[in-house]
């Protein structure tokens, strides 16, 4: 049987599988009604080494490799909180991929160690109120005037946003160019002419903010770029491949956990004298979500092991055909979680339709994965593209 984990792996997974129980589950209900959750909890996951399992020492990791990062995603569901886990997989792997990819030594020390040790928050800011999808669409922009850079424009839907001490941004350096103008800045949210707009309203994941930033003549050193001017979309490619990876892993994870959940209640469910798990729709219908886990999981699997095997075996950048497992992966994951999270409500009843049961939740927050990070369509429309169709 194919299994990556080592020993190490799996003392790691435990002490995750520890912090979500405790640090996380007992705490949910009251952090979806504040909309909100404390920072500290950051600074709880660095101290375990939870953001950094997977980084180089030299970075402030543990020296990982991508399996310790899996483990990771897999086990934060047994919070309860997907908003949680979401604001937590923002910092270990969508906002810093790229800053361990291109930081300066400065920078790894000024934005990077700190941040895999929970001591700075970050944000990923790459969509705008006009372009999502088509990243090369984003209009916030970056005059260079001397030595620093100026910028302006405006970033929305970004989770961490209301409390981040900085922002990895993607921005334009060419201003009238597509994706060969994009430039990616280490943006402190305490420089002057930075504001948060208000948080967003969701449907879901309410623990986690999603906030509108505005920049007005943000003044940025030079030293604050990553990597080279008007590289940017390439680089936001390959951040995005560890992005997708990682949300479509974390969210086959919490399904397996909303079945086994639903599984129980339907053991203890009693409709015309039997429970309701005894009915043959329903058993059809469990084995279905059992088939179809089991096939996603194995082609998570199966996509990791490329990953990992390029990024942390040869350290090399993602290629075109790992990109497309990738995507695949994505739409996979954000169709079957939405799909069982629906089936799972249905199964419960008008129990499931309220606030009490976790699956009102789950069922929300599963919306989510079919358009952040790249909706369903878009992965296909690259998908297309990619194999030349
Ligand atoms: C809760 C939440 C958290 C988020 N967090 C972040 C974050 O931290 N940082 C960040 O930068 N962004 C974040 N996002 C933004 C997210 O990545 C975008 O919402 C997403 O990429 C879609 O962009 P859009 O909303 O502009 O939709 P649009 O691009 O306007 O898309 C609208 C519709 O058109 C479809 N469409 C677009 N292009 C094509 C195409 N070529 N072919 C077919 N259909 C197409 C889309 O699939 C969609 O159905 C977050 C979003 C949400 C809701």
């Amino acid at each position: 049987m194919f299994n990556p984990y080592t020993e190490e792996h799996e003392q790691f997974r435990k002490t995750v599988r520890q912090f979500a129980e405790r640090d996380i589950s007992p705490y949910v209900e009251e952090w979806e009604k504040a909309k909100d959750f404390p920072n500290e909890l950051f600074k709880k996951a660095g101290d375990l080494g939870i953001f950094g399992a997977h980084y180089p020492e030299e970075h402030g990791g543990s020296g990982g490799d991508y399996w310790f990062s899996v483990a990771k995603a897999q086990e934060l569901p047994r919070g309860r909180c997907a908003g949680v886990t979401m604001a937590l997989l923002v910092q270990s792997d969508m906002a810093t991929p790229v800053i361990s990819d291109l930081g300066t030594k400065e920078q790894i020390e000024e934005f990077l160690k700190p941040t895999l040790a929970g001591d700075k928050i970050v944000s990923i800011g790459v969509s705008e109120p006009g372009a999502g999808s088509d990243v090369a669409g984003i209009r916030t922009y970056a005059r260079k005037d001397g030595s620093d850079y100026v910028l302006n424009g405006s970033k929305t839907f970004i989770t961490n946003g209301a409390r981040a001490d900085y922002i990895t941004m993607l921005v334009k350096t060419r201003p009238d160019s597509g994706s060969h103008g994009c430039t990616f800045f280490l943006v402190p949210t305490n420089t002057k002419g930075f504001r948060v707009g208000k948080r967003l309203e969701k449907i879901g994941n309410h623990a986690s903010d999603t906030a509108e930033l505005f920049l007005e003549d943000v003044r940025i050193p030079e030293r604050y770029r990553l990597g080279e001017e008007d590289m940017g979309f390439m680089y936001l490619m390959q951040n995005f491949q560890s992005e997708r990876l990682i949300g479509a892993v974390s969210g086959i994870s919490g399904s397996k956990l909303i079945v086994a959940e639903a599984r129980k209640y339907g053991e203890e469910r009693v409709a015309f004298g039997k429970p309701i798990i005894k009915r043959e729709v329903w058993q059809h219908r469990f084995v279905d979500m059992y088939t179809k886990l089991e096939m996603a999981q194995a082609f998570m699997d199966r996509v990791t092991e490329q990953y990992n095997e390029e990024r942390y075996v040869r350290k090399e950048n993602v290629s075109f055909e790992t990109v497309k497992l990738i995507s695949m992966a994505k739409i996979v994951a954000g169709e079957l979680v939405m799909e069982i999270a629906d089936t799972c409500l249905q199964f419960h009843g008008g129990w499931g339709y309220i606030e009490d049961y976790s699956i009102a939740r789950a069922w929300r927050d599963a919306r989510l994965l079919k358009i952040g990070g790249g909706t369903s369509e878009t992965m296909t429309y690259y998908l297309a593209k990619l194999m030349g169709l």
